[in-house]
């Protein structure tokens, strides 16, 4: 293997494993860059979005799941709209997350990944956000304990953040769903 190569460039299994995880025509992409030029936080990522897709079509499989960026988007749709081949941005980022997770390697972004599992268990126990509980998990998780506080007192005071948890009656349906989706996860 030649310097600065990755496994993938001269035998590329990454491209149909994201192809099929994500059922995405990601060949189809001929670097217009349309979708770069519209995503509203573009700015904040590492590889543009138009970058990501020609790392997944050489193989680079490393460079994508270890990423700032499958974790910076939004998943607001501008990107797959403005396409002309229609590739469906959002979905990949998607597929990327779920792959960085299951390898299990280090995160290109350290909060967000963290986020994403602390609000899913909210959801989880409590149906819904509850703000308050959520807050206090991330800052556990990510030890970040003074970081927007603030602010926090803001939303506070505005009563934006509530002292006690919503009520909560429909315990069985969503564990239901997480079961569906968990087992989805795993076949
Ligand atoms: S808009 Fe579509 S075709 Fe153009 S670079 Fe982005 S993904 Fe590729
Ligand atoms: S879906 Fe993600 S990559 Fe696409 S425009 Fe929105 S934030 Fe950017």
């Amino acid at each position: 293997m030649k310097p600065g190569e990755e496994i993938g460039e001269r035998e590329n299994s990454f491209l149909p494993k994201v192809v099929n995880a994500s059922g995405e025509t990601i060949d189809s992409c001929y670097q217009c860059r349309k979708c770069s030029a519209g995503c509203p936080v573009a700015y904040a990522m590492d590889i543009l979005p138009h970058q990501i897709i020609r790392h997944i079509q050489y193989g680079h499989r490393e460079k994508v799941l270890s990423c700032r960026t499958i974790w910076i988007c939004a998943s607001c749709y501008t990107c797959g709209v403005r396409c002309p081949n229609k590739v469906n941005i959002a979905g990949i980022m998607d597929t990327l997350r779920n792959m960085a997770i299951n390898a299990g390697g280090k995160f290109g972004e350290k909060n967000v990944p963290v986020f994403h599992s602390v609000f899913l268990d909210a959801i989880k126990k409590g149906g819904r956000v509850y703000e308050l509980g959520l807050i206090v998990q991330l800052k556990a998780k990510t030890r970040e304990f003074l970081k927007d506080t603030a602010l926090g007192w803001k939303m506070f005071r505005r009563g934006k953040i509530r002292l006690l948890p919503p009520p909560f009656s429909s315990k069985k349906e969503i564990r239901e769903i997480f079961n569906v989706c968990e087992k989805g996860k795993r076949g």
